[in-house]
């Protein structure tokens, strides 16, 4: 049977399983498919299962698949990117990190140190951003550093001051997984995992993060198009994990003033093109301090589901990234900031 490969421009059909259909159903589409020559990517998320069916259009679009039992329905999708396109599914994605939700008017402010350092230290900014208003706490156990020689992060114990802060103040948390191997110690502590700028292309450790059920935080390669992350994005959810959340974090142009630039036009951009979350990193995309709120702001102000700052105790003093952070009590005023702005835009807070 000739076997057609996904690749830019091919034809494709998203055929969707009713939340009820039998594991029988979805194997009597696939062998249709295979039948007629097209490939089918088998995607079981935690609700229903999705069949990606990529071959030649009118063969692919000539089946009455709305009449196999246990489909719900069947959506043509051009894009290259497929389960995450607004094509296939209309609505927003509501991400459900632990308590917190992002997505579809769902506003999450995540908030932290950039590196567990110290348990003072992470337990002072965790308790002032959880009573500020944040629903999520932000600490990285593994730092992915430019230099070979700088702080690489405290590793598991990171990890476990991390779990006690969320005991502590009731908040879920967000960590960074660096290597694959390591997936399944950061997804069995952290209610959210984080591939970093660096890693968005990394698709070994996209499929390992598709192949585990806590939600994925994808943020944008700093050389990355738009089209690129959605692939990467598209990697973890065909995998059977839909909860994905994208972050823009600023992207390398000429431009030497800040650290990245931040493609703030980004999100609209997305929001047409995917249905998942968007949230904004301020902090690693400016770089400076005074950048932090104004560009939050402005991410709030342009429909952004979250956004996801860095807060220590004492900048001066941090062993990661201090100029980019901000204080406690300026994150406590930057959330007046946020209430006020999600009130015009009409999300939630
Ligand atoms: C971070 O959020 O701590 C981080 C390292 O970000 P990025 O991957 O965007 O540089
Ligand atoms: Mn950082």
């Amino acid at each position: 049977m000739p076997r057609i490969t996904i690749g830019k421009g091919d034809e494709s059909l998203i055929i969707v399983m009713s939340a009820t259909a039998s594991p029988e159903n979805v194997a009597h589409v696939v062998q249709r498919l295979e039948d007629i020559g097209a490939e089918a990517h088998v995607s079981e998320g935690r609700s229903r299962t999705v069949i990606g069916a990529v071959g030649e259009r009118q063969t692919v679009e000539q089946m009455p698949w709305e009449a196999f039992s246990g489909v719900e329905r069947a959506v043509p999708v051009l894009k290259p990117f497929k389960f995450v396109s607004r094509d296939f599914q209309a609505s927003d994605s509501v991400v459900e990190v632990g308590t917190a939700l992002i997505g579809g008017g769902h506003l999450a402010p995540i908030a932290g140190p950039c590196a567990v350092e110290t348990r003072d230290q992470l337990f002072a900014s965790a308790e002032a951003v959880a009573r500020a208003g944040a629903t999520i706490l932000r600490g990285d156990a593994f730092k992915p550093r430019t230099s070979p020689y700088a702080f690489q992060g405290l590793g598991e114990k990171g990890l476990e001051l991390l779990a006690e802060a969320r005991e502590e103040f009731g908040l879920p948390f967000v960590a960074e997984v660096l290597d694959p191997r390591d997936v399944e110690l950061v997804s069995s502590y952290a209610d959210l995992i984080r591939v970093g700028t660096r890693n968005m292309a990394n698709f070994t450790l996209l499929s390992e993060l598709g192949k585990q059920t806590k939600p994925v935080l994808l943020k944008r390669g700093f050389t990355a198009t738009i089209e690129e992350w959605l692939n990467a994005a598209e990697y973890i959810y065909k995998e059977g994990n839909h909860d994905v959340v994208l972050c823009e974090r600023g992207i390398r142009t000429f431009e030497t003033a800040t650290r990245n630039t931040l493609d703030i036009s980004a999100v609209p951009v997305l929001k047409g093109l995917s249905h998942l979350p968007v949230v904004v990193d301020p902090s690693h995309s400016g770089g400076r301090r005074a950048l932090v709120a104004p560009l939050t702001r402005a991410a709030v102000a342009c429909g952004a589901d979250g956004f996801m700052v860095d807060v220590h105790p004492e900048p001066e003093n941090a062993l990661v990234d201090g100029a980019q952070a901000i204080v406690p009590d300026e994150f406590a005023e930057l959330m007046d900031d946020v209430r006020a702005l999600a009130a015009v835009v009409g999300v939630a807070v």
